[in-house]
């Protein structure tokens, strides 16, 4: 049976144009800088993204691991969101390896955390506190619903920083999903960011990697993170020749995503024993729950919707999020949609 997965946009595998580029790609030795691919991939990315140069990581969270330990040393702090995949999700490297201290502050709805509250986060200098060295930012914010942090917020977090010396990171794992939410090129969005990390394999459908973009001396800097890390990939262009691809075939279908999104979003929107906890999705991500007089339990929407060949995923408690992909066609979205309105309108 094909599946249709809707647990995240992480199942894509890779499309055959990828598979072809895979297989006739010219390779070297990564650690030496010898594979063209992957040179090519790491140019195209930080021309992509308005930066100086860019480095080739296995994932994305190695490359925002990668890109702390750049910006910080032990002892120092970086200002980041509770809501953040970095702060949540990426088994608290950033302490465990790097010795970096988190100072958490407070993610709303839209996935941004007012400007005086990083102000507030801020340290004076003064020998019993950390240093203050990084702000983390996340675009799209995964766990806020997919949301899109916009050019003029990023641009004051980015000026903020600037003035009290702070460097500015955003974990751009979608950040091609938010500028395509936005109408801007991903360039302009992370123009006052010093670091930006983003995905391959998500949305963009490559089956690994992600990339760390910044200046020249910083992405340097990263080199040695990456290699400290394990990182350090040998022909490693197999995987590169697929980034390709996505960056030059898959961003602007995006979009299809996202009005899928709505569209199942607004037929979600009708059904009793269903909320939404943002009734119109900003990008490719829905998160809903069950009403507690819902007509089923999230356990048996899950066994339910595997019995129609539909993959999601739920909480106990019935909140889940469905994320729409490449792999997600017009077909499948109507079987999704028949699978929700047979199971709700039934009662
Ligand atoms: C997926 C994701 C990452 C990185 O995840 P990997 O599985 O390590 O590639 C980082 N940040 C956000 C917001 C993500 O969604």
């Amino acid at each position: 049976m094909e599946w249709i997965d809707l647990r995240s946009d992480t199942v894509t595998e890779p499309t055959p144009e990828m598979r072809e580029a895979m297989a006739n790609a010219e390779l070297g030795d990564d650690v030496y800088g010898e594979d063209p691919t992957v040179n090519h991939l790491q140019e195209l990315s930080a021309q992509m993204l308005g930066k100086e140069a860019a480095l080739f990581v296995p994932s994305g969270t190695m490359g925002n691991l990668a890109a702390i330990l750049a910006h910080c040393a032990r002892g120092d702090e970086i200002i980041i969101g509770d809501r953040s995949h970095t702060y949540l999700y990426e088994a608290g490297g950033v302490s465990a390896l790097g010795g970096i201290h988190t100072f958490v502050v407070r993610n709303r709805d839209n996935g941004m955390v007012p400007y005086d509250e990083i102000e507030a986060a801020i340290r004076v200098d003064n020998d019993h506190f950390p240093i203050s060295r990084l702000v983390c930012l996340e675009n799209t914010h995964n766990r806020c619903g997919g949301s899109v942090l916009s050019v003029d917020y990023t641009q004051e977090v980015g000026r903020i920083t600037k003035e009290h010396g702070l460097g500015m990171h955003i974990d751009g794992a979608r950040i091609f999903n938010a500028a395509i939410a936005l109408d801007v090129s991903p360039a302009e969005l992370v123009a006052s960011a010093d670091s930006v990390t983003f995905c391959l394999s998500k949305g963009l459908c490559a089956p690994a990697g992600s990339v760390i973009c910044g200046e020249k001396a910083f992405i340097q800097k990263t080199h040695r993170a990456r290699k400290m890390l394990g990182g350090g990939m040998r022909q490693a262009g197999v995987l590169a020749a697929a980034g390709v691809v996505a960056l030059e075939s898959m961003v602007d279908r995006l979009r299809e995503d996202h009005n899928k999104a709505r569209l199942l979003a607004e037929t979600l929107v009708e059904l009793p024993g269903i909320s939404l906890d943002y009734e119109t999705p900003a990008t490719n991500m829905i998160f809903l729950k069950l009403d507690d007089g819902a007509p089923i339990s999230g356990e048996d929407l899950v066994r339910r919707f595997a019995d129609r060949g539909i993959r999601i995923n739920a909480t106990p408690a019935g909140q889940m999020r469905l994320v729409i992909h490449y792999w997600v066609d017009d077909e499948a979205l109507a079987k999704v949609t028949d699978a929700f309105k047979e199971l709700f309108l039934r009662a």
